[in-house]
């Protein structure tokens, strides 16, 4: 999972900054859909967001990856705001909000993308959401939907303490659910699994009350502003994701064909 094969978006642009040029971007739909993922840590985002991307070409924008991807330059072209981003991150807190919205006004142009976007793990405080509203507004864009998913605390920290990645393609595995071929090598491109610094104990435990405390509040946010689809999260990805396949259904966002009226619903200031 979250691997990105060679015919899908390398997402250059995002990972790398302005300055880099996307391959494999496909070609756009009529309607491109812009979804926000919200969900505790560990609830699965980002495999669903690469799930979401593989089916319908959206974009997998997580601004997570690209704090990752800062990290392997290892000081090498590390402005000193990253730095900083960096140290939060290793400790499961959240990088302040104006690192991130730097981050975020750098990449205006990846909320364009022809083949439209899922943000994973931004907004994550209620500033980060009033100013996506606002910069979107200001873009002339539309956020489709915002799925929210829900799983139960004890099953998020047995997920996050045996998660591991690859750190050449960002595949992910867990030691119980979804254990490589052989230990501690990805099954995709035999690089090495490790444990993310932040799914260590002592980080999780930061990571989920700084969730309860910054980012949960977005849940009524979205409600109030209709665009909230709740999907329970436990179960195989693949049932979560049919799930969220069905909920969009239901909404019309998956009709090729529905015009902008019937399944955008303009961003509320
Ligand atoms: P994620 O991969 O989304 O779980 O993000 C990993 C870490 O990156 C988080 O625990 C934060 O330290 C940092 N991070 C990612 N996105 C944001 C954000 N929108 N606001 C603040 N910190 C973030």
């Amino acid at each position: 999972m979250n691997s990105h094969s060679e015919d899908q978006n390398d997402r250059a642009a995002w990972l790398k900054g302005h300055s880099a040029q996307c391959s494999g971007v496909p070609e756009g739909r009529e309607r491109p859909w812009r979804l926000v993922l919200l969900g505790a840590p560990g609830v699965g985002k980002g495999t669903q967001a690469d799930l979401l991307t593989r089916r319908v070409g959206a974009c997998h924008l997580s601004t997570g990856d690209v704090f990752r991807e800062a990290k392997t330059r290892n000081g090498r072209e590390q402005t000193l705001a990253m730095a900083a981003a960096l140290n939060f991150m290793r400790r499961g807190a959240l990088v302040p909000d104006a690192i991130v919205w730097e981050l975020i006004r750098e990449r205006t142009s990846c909320l364009h993308c022809r083949s439209g976007f899922v943000l994973d793990g931004f907004p994550r405080t209620l500033a980060q959401s009033q100013a996506l509203n606002v910069l979107l507004e200001s873009e002339g864009l539309f956020l489709d939907a915002v799925i929210n998913y829900e799983v139960p605390v004890a099953e998020i920290v047995a997920r996050l303490s045996g998660r591991r990645t690859c750190e050449s393609c960002r595949a992910i595995f867990h030691l119980t659910s979804h254990p490589p071929l052989a230990e501690g090598i990805c099954d995709h491109c035999g690089g090495a699994l490790t444990q993310r610094e932040d799914d260590r104990p002592e980080s999780v435990a930061v990571r989920l009350e700084t969730y309860q405390r910054s980012t949960a509040p977005l849940i009524d946010f979205y409600r109030r502003r209709g665009l909230l689809i709740n999907v329970v999260a436990t179960g195989s990805p693949q049932s979560v994701f049919e799930r969220t396949i069905a909920a969009l259904e239901v909404r019309g966002k998956l009709a090729g064909g529905a015009s902008e009226s019937e399944c955008a619903v303009p961003v509320a200031p």
